[in-house]
């Protein structure tokens, strides 16, 4: 998740030493659309100062990944695995050798862990169902 802050609507030509009293504003990365694949922005502004609209951006930030984090821990295993192998597969520098591994991997644990929600499969659970498989 990036981001940055900036002068909105600022003409000044040396943006550092800006004269013209912009208001500043943030633009954050705040993940791509699983249906669009394309990135989702949020952005706000009319803060008066640097600071303001530093402290606004972080928290939005720490929001986003607490939001992210309980969404994904309630997401049962078998759900989560496939909306994140497409995810991971189109990342640049993954080979597709490598995809053919983890959906290796998704479909052995599948039996294990499916119905249960991530939030519960445990070092436990997962260390359990490796030993099993070994055998
Ligand atoms: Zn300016």
């Amino acid at each position: 998740m990036r981001g940055h802050v900036y002068r909105r609507g600022c003409t000044c030509k040396k943006k550092k030493k800006c004269i013209c009293g912009s208001k500043w504003a943030f633009i954050i990365d705040i993940g791509i659309d699983p249906i669009t694949g394309k990135r989702k922005q949020k952005t706000k502004n009319g803060f008066a100062t640097r600071l303001e609209v530093e402290t606004a951006a972080s928290t939005l930030i720490h929001e986003l990944n607490v939001e992210l984090y309980v969404e994904e821990t309630h997401q049962t295993f078998s759900n989560f695995a496939t909306e994140w192998l497409p995810i991971y597969s189109e990342a640049k520098d993954v080979k597709p050798g490598t995809i053919r591994v983890r959906l290796h991997e998704i479909n052995k644990l599948l039996p294990y862990f499916a119905r249960l929600k991530l939030k519960d499969v445990s070092v436990k659970k997962y260390q359990e169902a490796l030993n099993d498989l070994k055998e």
